[in-house]
């Protein structure tokens, strides 16, 4: 890969990097599509990063199909696809973790502990392997993608970190590789995360400012649903993810749902 990469960067190329970990959707195909209209080449990585999950989470079930992935990035026109193994990525003696102090401390990182060092240090490792000059993460993640920002920039990276919009099915659910564990009612119940943002959006445009009263109405929306659990709603400042009272500048509402037991995340400016 560091080979590839470095003979693209003397022929004067740019690369530009779309970090998965597989099971591939329309999702992550934006990304790729962002890529091909960024850089003269794109290059994708398929790793799950064992380190990002928890000891109670879905790593061993982790959805997985690397043929079809492939094809899916053939067609796309990807040209490059990186799939290291976990043995390469963290070998023995591997010691170093990448860890920021305030973003984490938000929103995911209150339920999911560790998650974004796993993150930040997997994130870190491929941007020194591929080199690239632009990277796309997802809004659909968003706390990683503040994360992947700050960090780059703290660290001096010099590589230009690029947000894509959500991807959604028809009725607004945000693709995820996560979704193919619903059952056909739970897939039903899932559409209360969008409907929890929209209803919240509305309730802005008609003038409520009250965090707390919207974070009421959208968990009430949820709970309306079978087989949801609430894990958080949040309303916060986009750059600091700071918890916000009162709605009166740019905030977005980000929120975490256990359906059944897959646990979806969405988020939404409710202000543009
Ligand atoms: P993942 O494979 O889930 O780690 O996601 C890889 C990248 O794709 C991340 O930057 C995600 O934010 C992004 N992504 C996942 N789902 C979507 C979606 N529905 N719309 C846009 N980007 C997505």
């Amino acid at each position: 890969m560091r080979r590839y990469s470095s003979g693209l960067r003397q022929a004067g190329k740019t690369i530009a990097f779309v970090p998965t970990m597989g099971f591939l959707h329309q999702g992550h195909l934006s990304l790729m599509e962002k890529g091909k209209a960024l850089s003269d080449h794109v290059v994708v990585s398929i790793f799950v990063n064992p380190t990002q999950f928890g000891p109670n989470e879905d790593l061993a079930a982790y959805p997985k199909d690397e043929d079809r992935d492939l094809e899916m990035t053939r067609k796309t026109g990807v040209d490059a696809v990186f799939l290291p193994d976990a043995r390469q990525m963290y070998p023995d003696g591997f010691q170093t973790v990448v860890s920021l102090k305030a973003l984490p401390k938000h929103l995911c990182g209150l339920s999911r502990p560790g998650h974004f060092d796993g993150v930040a240090t997997v994130v870190t490792k491929l941007l020194g392997i591929v080199r690239p000059h632009t990277a796309i993460f997802g809004e659909k993640d968003f706390q990683q993608l503040a994360i992947i920002r700050q960090m780059v920039k703290d660290l001096e990276m010099g590589i230009d970190i690029v947000g894509a919009p959500i991807v959604r099915e028809a009725d607004g659910l945000a693709i995820s590789s996560r979704n193919m564990y619903l059952t056909t009612d739970q897939r039903q119940s899932a559409r209360c995360l969008y409907q929890a943002l929209t209803t919240s959006r509305q309730l802005v445009k008609d003038g409520e400012t009250n965090a707390d009263a919207i974070i009421r109405a959208a968990a009430a929306r949820i709970s309306a649903y079978p087989e949801t659990t609430i894990d958080y709603i949040a309303i916060c400042d986009p750059q600091t993810l700071d918890n916000v009272p009162v709605v009166n500048g740019l905030v977005r509402m980000a929120l975490a749902v256990k359906v059944g037991k897959s646990r979806l995340i969405d988020n939404m400016m409710l202000t543009q």
